[in-house]
């Protein structure tokens, strides 16, 4: 916030306004302490002399002027990660609605095999720095050769995965750019009004989806969350270009030194590539009961999906939690048991191909997300459920059909 002292005519209306004690009378001019200041726009809004602006505000850059779609992907073993992979493929969808130029940054020490895969997917460019410097820990590397990257290449639209390297790496570039970042998007589209990003995300601590626009401000970045976007749908090689700038790292200094480092267990349940989750909900009354959800997901051969009730209640670890807060699942197939349906956990799962949702309470949100519904106790359904599979699967390899 600024205050322009030529409008101001000390009525003293913004410093009643203001909760945070931000503005000093001290001297004539009246001036605004930025490290009290939180933004609210209250003194903004109370003064009759239109004295005090959003600085933000009233420099936007001109956002025509920034153009292509800029990627920062990371790769693992000469391999593009998961969440790049979906990272590439919501990029790859953006750029055919806004036909602009799409750039990966791939830095590391082993990327360029990684580089060549995402040229096979469709960039038409990727920018590489390898080096032996550029470990996932030099994060102020990395976030000095983004940053330096963009500000040469402009574009107007920068997205990436939401792992601890690219969120770091996204707010110091964001910064750096004096633009904004979305973080955790479940959504990311080409709004056909502005020809701008909209971004989707949780918002009021998971109460409602907001759709957020970034209308003066560019570049527009986001982190996106993993397992929310599609990899891309085929092997779509565009001719694309791998431009070495190794040498860009000559210049730079890291501050943080790798002493040891040390595997640990990853406190992660596999479901990427699960075809079937049986995801068990408040409403299987007690741990005991868990026994039925298990026999269920052993027959299916499918994983063991939880909301945050269940995780909180310690029947599960949080390895198991699907949603916002957990992880996004996209299986064939996902049985909902005694799940009520809240946002927060359908985020995870509303993508899955098929939804069996078994809850007592027949008006339970979790049936609008369900293409078959079963009204009942989950804890005498369960049983049958299993109990007739097995019948149905002896009865076919009795007919030789198995
Ligand atoms: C910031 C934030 C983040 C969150 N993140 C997540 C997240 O990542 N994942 C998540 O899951 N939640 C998350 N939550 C919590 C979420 O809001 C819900 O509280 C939670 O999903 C509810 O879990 P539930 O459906 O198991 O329990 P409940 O809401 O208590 O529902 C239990 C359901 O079981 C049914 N039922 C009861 N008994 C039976 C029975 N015998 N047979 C059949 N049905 C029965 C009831 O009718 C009810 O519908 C988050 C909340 C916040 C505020
Ligand atoms: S924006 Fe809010 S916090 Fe900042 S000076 Fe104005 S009233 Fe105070
Ligand atoms: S409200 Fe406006 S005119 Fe009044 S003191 Fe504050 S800045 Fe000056």
């Amino acid at each position: 916030m600024r205050i322009c002292t030529a409008r101001c005519s000390r009525c003293l209306n913004c410093v009643s306004q203001c909760f945070f004690n931000a503005i000093s009378t001290a001297s004539h001019d009246l001036v605004i302490d930025e490290a009290l200041c939180t933004d609210c726009g209250m003194c903004r809004d109370s003064c009759p002399m239109d004295a005090i602006s959003d600085e933000m505000h009233d420099d936007p850059v001109e956002t025509a002027e920034q153009r292509g779609i800029c990627l920062y992907l990371t790769a693992t073993a000469g391999r593009l990660s998961e969440g790049s992979l979906e990272v590439l493929g919501a990029g790859l969808r953006l750029k055919e609605h806004n036909r602009q130029r799409l750039t990966a940054f791939l830095l590391g020490e082993y990327v360029h095999e990684a580089a060549e895969e995402a040229i096979r997917c469709g960039a038409d460019e990727v920018w590489m720095a390898e080096h032996s410097r550029l470990t996932p820990y030099a994060v102020d590397l990395h976030a000095g050769l983004v940053t330096d990257w963009l500000k040469e290449l402009g574009p107007s639209i920068v997205l990436s995965g939401d792992r601890s390297l690219e969120r770091s790496v996204m707010g110091y570039a964001a910064v750096r750019l004096h633009t904004g970042l979305c973080a955790d998007c479940i959504q990311a589209a080409i709004d056909p009004q502005h020809e701008g990003l909209v971004v989707t995300r949780t918002a009021f601590g998971g109460q409602l989806m907001a759709d957020i626009h970034i209308p003066r401000h560019r570049p527009q970045m986001a982190t996106l969350k993993e397992g929310a976007f599609r990899p891309p749908p085929v092997y779509q090689p565009s001719g694309g270009l791998i431009v070495n700038r190794t040498d860009d790292i000559s210049g730079l200094n890291s501050v943080y030194e790798l002493l040891e480092s040390r595997k640990i267990e990853r406190l992660r349940n596999d479901f990427a590539n699960a075809q079937i989750i049986v995801a068990v909900g408040r409403g299987i009354g007690c741990a005991e009961q868990l026994d039925s959800v298990y026999e269920l997901a052993d027959l299916l051969d499918a994983r063991i999906g939880a909301t945050r009730a269940v995780v909180e209640s310690g029947w599960l670890d949080v390895t198991h939690q699907i949603g916002q807060s957990g992880t996004i699942v996209r299986p064939q197939l996902y049985i909902a048991c005694g799940i009520s349906g809240a946002l927060q956990h359908t985020i995870g799962m509303d993508q899955a191909d098929r939804v069996i949702a078994i809850n007592s309470d027949r008006d339970a949100p979790i049936f609008q997300y369900a293409d078959y519904g079963i009204v009942g106790d989950v804890r005498q359904v369960l049983p049958r459920l299993s109990e007739r599979i097995r019948e149905r699967r002896a009865a076919r390899s009795r007919n030789g059909m198995d």
